[in-house]
This record gives structure tokens, sequence and C-alpha cells, in this order.
């Protein structure tokens, strides 16, 4: 058991390590060469591969800023990284398909999703309405000092909810088997700090 664990906390170590050194290429504006035709020769079975939840904002695309290439990232998107069932399910099966075995949840200066639900706008369209109350009760009465954080809070509030809703997630990331880390990208700088 010791050993199972000790194996997931380099693996995670690991991919998380190559995120970061992939961010540093990323600001440093030396990006990698991506070919889609390396895919076929790449050993996908047994290539760990990191999960990203993030807003959906045009500006934070995980496989640019992390500087990864196909096959590197499960990436799971919405407006504001608001958590349905379909977020959650996909989070699942990344984690217990895909094998991920670490989670980032990634939220950006300036979300104008967090900020929508921050100000209680109101739409008429039913489908955004229910995303913009499910920020809205994520974030909770407040209050904040600005838009910034609110989105810290949200994330953090983003990683205890699939904690809370996911019981296998939960139990996975109580166990050492999940890392879920915390992640808040600034738009202005493209950077990219760990919260604790
Ligand atoms: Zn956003």
């Amino acid at each position: 058991m010791f050993n199972a664990h000790a194996q997931a906390r380099e693996r995670q170590r690991k991919l998380l390590l190559e995120l970061m050194e992939g961010h540093q290429r990323f600001l440093s504006g030396n990006p990698r060469p991506k070919r889609y035709s390396l895919l076929g020769s790449l050993d996908l079975v047994g290539k760990d591969v990191a999960t990203v939840l993030s807003c959906s904002d045009s500006r934070v695309a995980p496989e640019l800023v992390f500087d990864q290439s196909f096959g590197d990232l499960f990436v799971v998107r919405s407006a504001g990284h608001c958590l349905d069932e379909a977020i959650l399910g996909s989070l699942e099966f990344a984690v217990t398909q895909v094998n991920s075995p670490l989670l980032l949840v990634m939220g950006h200066e300036d979300c104008r999703a967090v900020d929508a639900a921050l100000q209680k706008k109101s739409f008429d369209t039913p489908n955004l309405k229910e995303v913009i109350e499910l920020l809205a009760a994520d974030l909770g009465p407040g209050p904040y000092m600005d838009l910034n954080e609110a989105v810290k809070a949200h994330i953090h509030n983003t990683a205890g909810s699939i904690a809370q809703k996911s019981p296998i997630l939960g139990k996975m990331i109580v166990s050492g088997e999940l890392m879920l880390a915390k992640v808040f990208i600034s738009v202005s700088s493209g950077e990219i700090s760990i919260l604790d």
C-alpha cells in the first residue's frame, strides 16, 4: 500500500513539473513544435495524462498555456468552470477510465462568467441562467474585495465541490490516488500561480 502511494505521488509530482516546465516555455515564447503525426509514435497506453478543468474563455486554453501537445491533457471546460453532472462525469471519466492521477482546477483573472454571477445578472435563456445560478451558489454571499478575489474563492470552492459532489473522486483525493491542484492564471501576463 505504501509503495502504491509513493508511486502515485511520484507520477503526480512528475506531471505537475512537466506542466510547469511547459508553462515556462509558453511564457518565454519558445513553445515546442506540435505535430499531429507524432501521436502515432507515442506510447499513449503508458503515458500519464493530466486533467484540467478550466473556464472556456478563449484566453486561457490549457494546451497553449502549459505548452502541451496531443495526448498530454484531458481538458474539461465550461463557462467559469461551472460544475454540473456532465462536467463531473467527464472528470470521473478522466480519473477512473483514463487513469489520470492529477486534476488541476484553473480559474482566471477577469472571468466574465464569474463576474456575471457576482453581479447576479439575469438571463432570459434558461440554460445560461442555470450556469450563472450554479456559479452564484458556489460563490456564496461574499463579500469580495474585487473580481479576482472572487475568482480565487471560486477556484477553492470548485475544488471542494468536486470532492463533495463526486464521492469517488473525493475518496481518491483523500487517499492520495488523485492530486487536486488549484491554479490561477493572469490574462494580462499569462502567468500561472498555484494556490495554497
Ligand atoms: Zn472565465
